[in-house]
Protein backbone atom coordinates (compact mmCIF):
# COMPACT_ATOMS: atom_id res chain seq x y z
CA UNK A 1 0.00 0.00 0.00
CA UNK A 2 1.37 3.83 -0.72
CA UNK A 3 0.80 6.63 1.53
CA UNK A 4 1.29 10.01 -0.38
CA UNK A 5 2.09 13.17 1.85
CA UNK A 6 1.72 16.22 0.84
CA UNK A 7 4.67 18.83 -0.04
CA UNK A 8 4.16 20.65 3.34
CA UNK A 9 4.63 17.57 5.65
CA UNK A 10 7.18 16.12 2.93
CA UNK A 11 9.99 17.79 5.18
CA UNK A 12 9.06 15.57 8.46
CA UNK A 13 8.95 12.41 6.24
CA UNK A 14 12.63 12.48 4.56
CA UNK A 15 11.14 14.43 1.83
CA UNK A 16 9.31 11.18 0.21
CA UNK A 17 6.21 12.36 -1.19
CA UNK A 18 4.96 8.61 -1.52
CA UNK A 19 6.24 5.92 0.92
CA UNK A 20 5.43 2.20 0.62
CA UNK A 21 4.34 0.55 3.68
CA UNK A 22 3.38 -3.20 4.56
CA UNK A 23 0.20 -2.07 7.07
CA UNK A 24 -3.51 -3.24 6.30
CA UNK A 25 -5.42 -0.21 7.74
CA UNK A 26 -4.86 3.26 8.53
CA UNK A 27 -3.99 3.19 12.50
CA UNK A 28 -1.02 0.81 11.30
CA UNK A 29 -0.05 2.67 8.54
CA UNK A 30 0.55 6.22 10.23
CA UNK A 31 1.86 3.71 13.20
CA UNK A 32 4.63 2.44 10.97
CA UNK A 33 5.73 5.74 9.55
CA UNK A 34 5.57 7.91 12.80
CA UNK A 35 8.02 5.13 14.62
CA UNK A 36 10.19 5.40 11.30
CA UNK A 37 9.93 9.29 11.74
CA UNK A 38 9.31 10.72 15.03
CA UNK A 39 9.16 14.00 13.45
CA UNK A 40 6.16 13.41 11.59
CA UNK A 41 4.61 11.81 15.01
CA UNK A 42 5.19 15.89 16.70
CA UNK A 43 3.28 17.10 13.84
CA UNK A 44 0.67 15.06 12.73
CA UNK A 45 -0.38 14.21 16.33
CA UNK A 46 -0.72 16.67 19.72
CA UNK A 47 0.08 15.59 23.42
CA UNK A 48 -2.80 13.13 23.31
CA UNK A 49 -2.16 11.24 20.80
CA UNK A 50 -4.67 13.24 18.75
CA UNK A 51 -4.63 14.26 14.87
CA UNK A 52 -3.98 17.58 14.56
CA UNK A 53 -7.20 19.56 13.06
CA UNK A 54 -5.08 20.82 10.45
CA UNK A 55 -4.49 17.05 9.11
CA UNK A 56 -6.72 15.11 6.60
CA UNK A 57 -6.24 11.50 5.60
CA UNK A 58 -7.86 10.11 2.69
CA UNK A 59 -8.09 6.48 0.85
CA UNK A 60 -9.04 6.93 -2.91
CA UNK A 61 -11.39 10.01 -2.87
CA UNK A 62 -12.88 9.19 0.77
CA UNK A 63 -12.30 11.33 3.63
CA UNK A 64 -11.14 8.78 6.30
CA UNK A 65 -9.82 11.54 9.00
CA UNK A 66 -12.28 10.43 11.72
CA UNK A 67 -10.26 7.64 13.86
CA UNK A 68 -13.32 5.10 14.03
CA UNK A 69 -12.63 4.36 10.08
CA UNK A 70 -8.92 3.74 10.82
CA UNK A 71 -9.11 0.35 11.95
CA UNK A 72 -11.26 -1.00 8.34
CA UNK A 73 -9.27 -2.81 6.56
CA UNK A 74 -7.41 -1.59 3.48
CA UNK A 75 -6.48 -3.61 0.62
CA UNK A 76 -2.51 -3.89 -1.51
CA UNK A 77 -4.46 -1.51 -4.37
CA UNK A 78 -5.69 1.51 -1.81
CA UNK A 79 -3.55 4.79 -1.23
CA UNK A 80 -3.57 6.70 1.88
CA UNK A 81 -3.42 10.31 0.73
CA UNK A 82 -2.20 13.11 4.06
CA UNK A 83 -2.84 16.37 3.13
CA UNK A 84 -3.28 19.42 5.33
CA UNK A 85 -7.37 19.85 6.26
CA UNK A 86 -9.44 21.78 3.41
CA UNK A 87 -8.98 25.14 5.08
CA UNK A 88 -12.38 26.46 3.72
CA UNK A 89 -11.69 24.99 0.83
CA UNK A 90 -13.28 26.38 -2.38
CA UNK A 91 -15.39 29.83 -1.58
CA UNK A 92 -18.92 30.17 -2.68
CA UNK A 93 -17.76 32.19 -5.31
CA UNK A 94 -17.35 29.14 -7.75
CA UNK A 95 -19.54 29.29 -10.54
CA UNK A 96 -20.01 25.42 -10.28
CA UNK A 97 -22.43 24.99 -6.89
CA UNK A 98 -21.80 22.80 -4.15
CA UNK A 99 -24.16 20.33 -5.65
CA UNK A 100 -22.01 19.64 -8.87
CA UNK A 101 -19.16 19.67 -6.99
CA UNK A 102 -20.53 16.82 -4.50
CA UNK A 103 -21.80 14.92 -7.17
CA UNK A 104 -18.53 14.32 -8.51
CA UNK A 105 -16.18 11.32 -7.42
CA UNK A 106 -12.03 11.32 -8.13
CA UNK A 107 -10.75 7.71 -8.83
CA UNK A 108 -6.93 6.66 -7.51
CA UNK A 109 -5.69 7.52 -10.59
CA UNK A 110 -7.46 10.77 -10.44
CA UNK A 111 -6.02 11.48 -6.63
CA UNK A 112 -2.38 10.81 -8.94
CA UNK A 113 -2.98 12.53 -11.76
CA UNK A 114 -4.08 15.43 -9.59
CA UNK A 115 -2.23 15.46 -7.01
CA UNK A 116 -0.46 18.93 -7.33
CA UNK A 117 -3.70 20.81 -7.13
CA UNK A 118 -5.02 18.14 -4.53
CA UNK A 119 -1.86 19.62 -2.04
CA UNK A 120 -2.64 23.31 -2.76
CA UNK A 121 -4.96 24.42 0.59
CA UNK A 122 -7.24 26.75 -1.68
CA UNK A 123 -7.99 23.91 -4.49
CA UNK A 124 -7.74 20.31 -2.88
CA UNK A 125 -10.14 17.49 -3.37
CA UNK A 126 -13.31 19.93 -4.03
CA UNK A 127 -11.90 22.04 -5.90
CA UNK A 128 -10.33 19.57 -7.88
CA UNK A 129 -14.45 18.41 -8.07
CA UNK A 130 -14.96 21.62 -9.33
CA UNK A 131 -12.99 21.28 -12.29
CA UNK A 132 -13.82 18.14 -12.82
CA UNK A 133 -17.70 19.19 -12.65
CA UNK A 134 -16.93 22.46 -15.29
CA UNK A 135 -18.07 22.65 -18.60
CA UNK A 136 -16.09 24.91 -20.89
CA UNK A 137 -16.35 26.79 -24.22
CA UNK A 138 -13.40 27.66 -26.27
CA UNK A 139 -14.35 29.75 -28.80
CA UNK A 140 -10.94 29.70 -31.49
CA UNK A 141 -8.21 27.02 -31.26
CA UNK A 142 -5.33 28.68 -32.68
CA UNK A 143 -3.42 31.21 -31.08
CA UNK A 144 -4.78 31.88 -27.88
CA UNK A 145 -7.28 28.28 -27.51
CA UNK A 146 -3.76 26.04 -28.07
CA UNK A 147 -2.73 26.73 -24.42
CA UNK A 148 -6.32 27.90 -22.86
CA UNK A 149 -7.31 24.37 -24.54
CA UNK A 150 -4.03 22.09 -23.16
CA UNK A 151 -4.62 23.58 -19.93
CA UNK A 152 -8.08 23.47 -19.38
CA UNK A 153 -7.50 19.64 -20.48
CA UNK A 154 -4.74 19.23 -18.48
CA UNK A 155 -6.23 20.94 -14.84
CA UNK A 156 -8.83 18.14 -15.44
CA UNK A 157 -11.89 20.29 -16.64
CA UNK A 158 -14.59 17.75 -16.95
CA UNK A 159 -16.41 19.04 -20.54
CA UNK A 160 -14.56 20.97 -22.83
CA UNK A 161 -16.11 22.12 -26.32
CA UNK A 162 -14.03 23.97 -28.93
CA UNK A 163 -15.67 26.03 -31.79
CA UNK A 164 -13.54 26.90 -34.89
CA UNK A 165 -14.17 26.63 -38.80
CA UNK A 166 -10.73 26.72 -39.64
CA UNK A 167 -8.07 24.49 -40.89
CA UNK A 168 -4.65 24.40 -39.81
CA UNK A 169 -2.15 26.73 -41.97
CA UNK A 170 1.58 25.93 -41.70
CA UNK A 171 1.80 29.70 -40.54
CA UNK A 172 -0.12 28.52 -37.99
CA UNK A 173 2.33 26.48 -36.44
CA UNK A 174 4.37 29.07 -35.35
CA UNK A 175 2.32 29.88 -32.16
CA UNK A 176 -0.78 27.59 -32.55
CA UNK A 177 1.47 25.23 -30.14
CA UNK A 178 -2.06 22.57 -29.87
CA UNK A 179 -1.32 21.45 -33.77
CA UNK A 180 1.53 20.12 -35.23
CA UNK A 181 2.99 19.88 -39.15
CA UNK A 182 1.20 16.92 -39.83
CA UNK A 183 -1.81 18.61 -38.85
CA UNK A 184 -1.51 20.67 -41.63
CA UNK A 185 -5.06 21.32 -43.82
CA UNK A 186 -6.98 19.43 -40.98
CA UNK A 187 -9.80 21.37 -39.15
CA UNK A 188 -7.91 22.77 -35.90
CA UNK A 189 -10.71 21.37 -33.83
CA UNK A 190 -9.90 18.25 -35.11
CA UNK A 191 -6.05 18.87 -34.55
CA UNK A 192 -7.39 20.02 -30.99
CA UNK A 193 -9.35 17.30 -29.85
CA UNK A 194 -6.58 14.51 -30.40
CA UNK A 195 -3.78 16.55 -28.41
CA UNK A 196 -6.05 16.64 -25.50
CA UNK A 197 -7.00 12.48 -25.77
CA UNK A 198 -3.36 12.06 -25.72
CA UNK A 199 -3.50 14.84 -22.42
CA UNK A 200 -6.41 12.70 -21.29
CA UNK A 201 -8.68 10.62 -22.56
CA UNK A 202 -11.14 10.88 -20.01
CA UNK A 203 -12.07 14.41 -20.59
CA UNK A 204 -15.67 14.72 -22.69
CA UNK A 205 -14.34 16.81 -25.52
CA UNK A 206 -16.75 18.11 -28.53
CA UNK A 207 -15.50 19.48 -31.43
CA UNK A 208 -17.61 22.13 -33.11
CA UNK A 209 -16.65 22.52 -36.93
CA UNK A 210 -18.77 25.33 -37.28
CA UNK A 211 -18.55 29.29 -37.48
CA UNK A 212 -19.89 31.06 -34.58
CA UNK A 213 -23.39 32.78 -35.56
CA UNK A 214 -26.38 34.71 -34.08
CA UNK A 215 -28.82 32.01 -35.50
CA UNK A 216 -26.69 29.13 -33.94
CA UNK A 217 -24.57 30.42 -30.67
CA UNK A 218 -26.92 30.88 -28.10
CA UNK A 219 -27.70 26.35 -28.80
CA UNK A 220 -23.85 26.33 -29.09
CA UNK A 221 -23.39 27.87 -25.47
CA UNK A 222 -26.42 26.11 -23.52
CA UNK A 223 -25.51 23.99 -20.75
CA UNK A 224 -21.97 25.39 -20.11
CA UNK A 225 -20.76 27.53 -17.07
CA UNK A 226 -17.97 29.49 -18.95
CA UNK A 227 -17.15 30.98 -22.33
CA UNK A 228 -13.11 32.18 -22.88
CA UNK A 229 -12.86 33.64 -26.04
CA UNK A 230 -9.72 33.16 -28.55
CA UNK A 231 -11.19 34.38 -31.36
CA UNK A 232 -9.40 37.11 -33.78
CA UNK A 233 -11.59 39.50 -34.99
CA UNK A 234 -14.50 42.19 -33.64
CA UNK A 235 -17.16 40.53 -34.83
CA UNK A 236 -17.23 37.45 -33.40
CA UNK A 237 -15.81 39.05 -29.76
CA UNK A 238 -18.86 41.01 -29.67
CA UNK A 239 -21.73 38.45 -30.67
CA UNK A 240 -19.78 36.18 -28.07
CA UNK A 241 -20.09 38.68 -25.53
CA UNK A 242 -23.46 39.37 -26.19
CA UNK A 243 -24.77 35.99 -26.38
CA UNK A 244 -22.98 35.60 -22.95
CA UNK A 245 -24.61 38.70 -21.37
CA UNK A 246 -27.97 37.54 -22.47
CA UNK A 247 -27.62 33.39 -21.48
CA UNK A 248 -25.72 35.05 -18.02
CA UNK A 249 -22.55 32.82 -19.03
CA UNK A 250 -19.21 34.95 -17.56
CA UNK A 251 -16.47 35.34 -20.13
CA UNK A 252 -13.09 35.10 -20.27
CA UNK A 253 -11.78 37.43 -22.72
CA UNK A 254 -8.39 37.95 -24.37
CA UNK A 255 -6.44 39.57 -26.86
CA UNK A 256 -3.06 39.54 -28.53
CA UNK A 257 -1.42 42.07 -31.19
CA UNK A 258 2.03 41.81 -32.31
CA UNK A 259 4.26 42.09 -28.55
CA UNK A 260 1.06 43.00 -26.66
CA UNK A 261 -1.74 40.88 -24.72
CA UNK A 262 -4.57 41.90 -22.76
CA UNK A 263 -6.84 39.81 -20.50
CA UNK A 264 -10.40 40.46 -18.65
CA UNK A 265 -13.39 38.58 -17.23
CA UNK A 266 -16.92 40.19 -18.37
CA UNK A 267 -20.54 39.77 -17.73
CA UNK A 268 -19.52 38.20 -14.27
CA UNK A 269 -20.97 39.07 -10.46
CA UNK A 270 -22.65 42.14 -12.48
CA UNK A 271 -19.18 43.65 -13.89
CA UNK A 272 -19.46 45.26 -17.36
CA UNK A 273 -19.09 43.63 -20.22
CA UNK A 274 -16.98 44.39 -23.92
CA UNK A 275 -19.91 47.14 -24.98
CA UNK A 276 -19.16 48.93 -21.78
CA UNK A 277 -15.40 48.75 -22.67
CA UNK A 278 -15.62 49.63 -25.98
CA UNK A 279 -19.16 50.66 -27.38
CA UNK A 280 -17.82 50.23 -30.80
CA UNK A 281 -15.40 48.05 -33.02
CA UNK A 282 -12.74 50.22 -34.64
CA UNK A 283 -13.71 50.90 -38.92
CA UNK A 284 -13.06 47.95 -40.59
CA UNK A 285 -10.13 47.55 -41.72
CA UNK A 286 -8.65 50.43 -39.98
CA UNK A 287 -6.55 48.07 -37.18
CA UNK A 288 -4.81 45.19 -39.03
CA UNK A 289 -5.80 42.05 -36.88
CA UNK A 290 -3.38 39.44 -35.21
CA UNK A 291 -3.16 37.84 -38.29
CA UNK A 292 -2.06 40.80 -40.29
CA UNK A 293 -0.21 42.40 -37.68
CA UNK A 294 1.67 39.21 -36.24
CA UNK A 295 2.83 38.37 -33.14
CA UNK A 296 5.67 36.81 -31.60
CA UNK A 297 5.48 33.44 -31.00
CA UNK A 298 5.62 33.06 -26.90
CA UNK A 299 2.81 35.95 -26.58
CA UNK A 300 -0.24 33.64 -27.23
CA UNK A 301 1.15 31.13 -24.58
CA UNK A 302 1.64 33.74 -21.96
CA UNK A 303 -1.93 35.57 -22.13
CA UNK A 304 -3.56 32.21 -22.97
CA UNK A 305 -2.43 30.87 -19.80
CA UNK A 306 -3.51 33.71 -17.87
CA UNK A 307 -6.57 33.41 -19.76
CA UNK A 308 -7.15 29.75 -18.34
CA UNK A 309 -5.52 30.51 -14.63
CA UNK A 310 -8.35 33.09 -14.61
CA UNK A 311 -10.86 29.99 -15.98
CA UNK A 312 -9.34 27.60 -13.32
CA UNK A 313 -9.83 30.43 -10.29
CA UNK A 314 -14.10 31.01 -11.40
CA UNK A 315 -14.42 27.23 -11.38
CA UNK A 316 -12.75 26.48 -8.11
CA UNK A 317 -13.25 30.25 -6.77
CA UNK A 318 -10.62 31.77 -5.31
CA UNK A 319 -8.31 34.39 -5.27
CA UNK A 320 -8.92 37.88 -7.31
CA UNK A 321 -10.18 38.01 -10.64
CA UNK A 322 -10.09 40.44 -13.77
CA UNK A 323 -13.77 40.97 -13.31
CA UNK A 324 -14.29 44.73 -14.34
CA UNK A 325 -10.69 44.59 -15.27
CA UNK A 326 -8.29 44.93 -17.89
CA UNK A 327 -4.67 43.44 -17.48
CA UNK A 328 -2.51 44.50 -20.35
CA UNK A 329 0.94 43.23 -20.79
CA UNK A 330 3.52 44.54 -22.87
CA UNK A 331 6.08 41.70 -23.58
CA UNK A 332 8.66 44.08 -25.52
CA UNK A 333 9.16 46.19 -22.51
CA UNK A 334 8.17 43.60 -19.97
CA UNK A 335 5.38 46.08 -18.57
CA UNK A 336 2.26 44.97 -17.27
CA UNK A 337 -0.46 46.96 -15.17
CA UNK A 338 -4.37 46.42 -14.71
CA UNK A 339 -7.03 49.16 -15.57
CA UNK A 340 -10.67 49.52 -13.95
CA UNK A 341 -13.42 48.88 -16.14
CA UNK A 342 -16.17 50.51 -15.37
CA UNK A 343 -19.54 49.37 -16.07
CA UNK A 344 -21.64 51.77 -18.23
CA UNK A 345 -24.93 52.59 -17.13
CA UNK A 346 -26.19 53.47 -20.94
CA UNK A 347 -24.60 50.29 -22.34
CA UNK A 348 -27.23 48.86 -24.52
CA UNK A 349 -26.20 45.48 -23.45
CA UNK A 350 -26.17 45.06 -19.66
CA UNK A 351 -27.18 49.19 -18.80
CA UNK A 352 -30.13 50.32 -17.25
CA UNK A 353 -31.99 50.54 -20.58
CA UNK A 354 -31.52 47.59 -22.10
CA UNK A 355 -32.03 47.57 -26.35
CA UNK A 356 -30.04 44.54 -27.50
CA UNK A 357 -32.64 41.86 -26.24
CA UNK A 358 -31.82 38.60 -28.56
CA UNK A 359 -27.82 38.22 -30.84
CA UNK A 360 -30.65 37.17 -34.04
CA UNK A 361 -31.98 40.93 -34.20
CA UNK A 362 -28.47 42.49 -34.01
CA UNK A 363 -27.21 43.19 -37.11
CA UNK A 364 -23.40 42.11 -36.36
CA UNK A 365 -21.88 43.21 -40.17
CA UNK A 366 -23.28 46.53 -40.08
CA UNK A 367 -22.31 46.98 -36.31
CA UNK A 368 -18.37 45.96 -37.60
CA UNK A 369 -18.46 48.05 -40.42
CA UNK A 370 -18.33 44.72 -42.41
CA UNK A 371 -21.56 45.45 -44.81
CA UNK A 372 -21.18 47.84 -47.71
CA UNK A 373 -24.39 50.48 -46.84
CA UNK A 374 -26.49 50.98 -49.58
CA UNK A 375 -25.61 54.07 -51.70
CA UNK A 376 -21.67 53.01 -51.47
CA UNK A 377 -20.78 52.03 -54.89
CA UNK A 378 -19.26 48.50 -54.82
CA UNK A 379 -15.88 48.41 -55.46
CA UNK A 380 -14.32 46.57 -58.24
CA UNK A 381 -11.92 43.68 -57.66
CA UNK A 382 -9.41 41.73 -59.17
CA UNK A 383 -8.42 38.71 -59.13
CA UNK A 384 -4.43 37.67 -58.34
CA UNK A 385 -4.51 35.84 -61.84
CA UNK A 386 -5.85 38.56 -63.94
CA UNK A 387 -3.32 41.11 -62.35
CA UNK A 388 -0.37 38.53 -63.39
CA UNK A 389 -1.68 38.51 -66.54
CA UNK A 390 -1.76 41.76 -67.31
CA UNK A 391 1.73 42.81 -65.48
CA UNK A 392 3.32 40.24 -67.96
CA UNK A 393 1.28 41.85 -71.05
CA UNK A 394 3.39 45.21 -69.84
CA UNK A 395 -0.49 46.72 -69.35
CA UNK A 396 -0.18 50.53 -67.89
CA UNK A 397 -1.26 50.71 -64.88
CA UNK A 398 0.05 52.31 -60.93
CA UNK A 399 0.21 49.64 -58.39
CA UNK A 400 -0.36 51.22 -54.79
CA UNK A 401 0.93 49.16 -51.80
CA UNK A 402 -1.04 50.18 -48.94
CA UNK A 403 1.09 47.67 -46.49
CA UNK A 404 2.84 48.91 -43.51
CA UNK A 405 6.56 49.19 -43.56
CA UNK A 406 7.24 45.69 -41.76
CA UNK A 407 4.17 43.81 -43.88
CA UNK A 408 6.55 45.06 -46.46
CA UNK A 409 9.71 43.60 -45.94
CA UNK A 410 8.40 40.23 -46.12
CA UNK A 411 7.43 40.54 -49.66
CA UNK A 412 7.13 43.37 -51.85
CA UNK A 413 5.83 44.21 -55.40
CA UNK A 414 7.92 45.38 -57.90
CA UNK A 415 7.18 49.17 -59.16
CA UNK A 416 4.69 49.42 -56.52
CA UNK A 417 4.30 52.88 -55.13
CA UNK A 418 4.25 52.84 -51.17
CA UNK A 419 1.29 54.92 -49.51
CA UNK A 420 0.09 54.31 -46.33
CA UNK A 421 -3.65 54.78 -46.00
CA UNK A 422 -3.22 57.67 -43.85
CA UNK A 423 -1.07 59.64 -46.67
CA UNK A 424 -3.59 58.77 -49.45
CA UNK A 425 -5.18 61.52 -50.17
CA UNK A 426 -2.51 64.20 -49.50
CA UNK A 427 -0.80 62.08 -52.23
CA UNK A 428 -2.99 61.46 -54.68
CA UNK A 429 -1.33 63.75 -57.42
CA UNK A 430 0.93 60.52 -57.84
CA UNK A 431 -1.52 58.90 -59.03
CA UNK A 432 -2.14 59.07 -62.82
CA UNK A 433 -6.40 59.14 -63.07
CA UNK A 434 -6.08 57.88 -67.02
CA UNK A 435 -4.60 55.04 -65.76
CA UNK A 436 -6.09 52.26 -64.00
CA UNK A 437 -4.78 52.09 -60.07
CA UNK A 438 -4.60 48.81 -58.06
CA UNK A 439 -3.95 49.03 -54.51
CA UNK A 440 -2.74 46.08 -52.45
CA UNK A 441 -2.54 45.01 -48.73
CA UNK A 442 -2.46 41.81 -46.72
CA UNK A 443 -5.87 40.76 -47.57
CA UNK A 444 -7.67 42.76 -49.39
CA UNK A 445 -9.61 44.54 -46.59
CA UNK A 446 -7.79 47.69 -45.85
CA UNK A 447 -7.28 48.38 -49.92
CA UNK A 448 -11.03 48.51 -50.13
CA UNK A 449 -10.77 51.04 -47.51
CA UNK A 450 -7.83 52.90 -49.15
CA UNK A 451 -10.48 52.74 -52.37
CA UNK A 452 -13.01 54.83 -49.96
CA UNK A 453 -10.82 57.18 -48.96
CA UNK A 454 -9.68 58.19 -51.99
CA UNK A 455 -13.28 57.99 -53.53
CA UNK A 456 -14.15 60.64 -50.48
CA UNK A 457 -11.19 62.86 -51.19
CA UNK A 458 -12.96 63.46 -54.99
CA UNK A 459 -10.28 61.01 -57.07
CA UNK A 460 -11.83 59.73 -60.47
CA UNK A 461 -9.61 57.36 -61.98
CA UNK A 462 -10.41 53.92 -62.89
CA UNK A 463 -9.42 51.79 -58.93
CA UNK A 464 -9.02 48.38 -58.28
CA UNK A 465 -8.57 46.09 -55.04
CA UNK A 466 -6.84 43.05 -55.44
CA UNK A 467 -8.95 40.35 -54.26
CA UNK A 468 -7.84 38.52 -51.20
CA UNK A 469 -4.37 40.75 -51.14
CA UNK A 470 -0.98 39.45 -50.83
CA UNK A 471 -1.90 36.29 -48.78
CA UNK A 472 -3.98 35.01 -52.52
CA UNK A 473 -1.19 36.14 -54.37
CA UNK A 474 1.53 34.56 -52.44
CA UNK A 475 0.93 31.30 -54.91
CA UNK A 476 1.65 32.93 -57.49
CA UNK A 477 4.09 35.31 -56.62
CA UNK A 478 6.71 32.32 -55.73
CA UNK A 479 5.69 30.18 -58.34
CA UNK A 480 7.42 32.95 -60.54
CA UNK A 481 10.72 32.05 -59.99
CA UNK A 482 10.82 34.35 -57.41
CA UNK A 483 11.19 37.72 -59.57
CA UNK A 484 8.70 39.80 -57.66
CA UNK A 485 10.58 38.59 -54.15
ZN1 LIG B 1 -22.14 46.38 -20.92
Amino acid sequence: MKVYISATLRNFFGKHHVIETSAGDIRSALKLLTDEYPDARTVLFDKDENLRSFVRIYVGSEDRTSTDMWYKKLSEEDDILILPAIAGGASSDSIINDARMKAQTLDDNEIKRFEKHLLLKEISVKGQKRIKAARVIVCGAGALGSPVIQYLASAGVGAIKVVDENEVALEDLQNQVIHSSRDVKRPKVASAKDTVRNINKNIEFEAENTRLDAQNIEQIFDGYDLVIDCTDNYKMRYLINDACALLDIPLVFAAIYQYEGRVGIFNHNGGPCLRCLYPEPPESGLVPTCAEGGTISPLPGIIGSIQANEALKLIIGIGDHLDGKLLTVDSLYLQSRILNIKKNSQCPLCGLSKTILSVEDFDYDDFCGLKESEDEVPVEGITPEELTKRMDGGDPMTIIDVREPHERAIMRFPNAIVIPIGQLARRMKELDPEVDTIFICRSGKRSILAINTLREAGYEGKMYNLKGGFDAMKDLILSHEGAWL
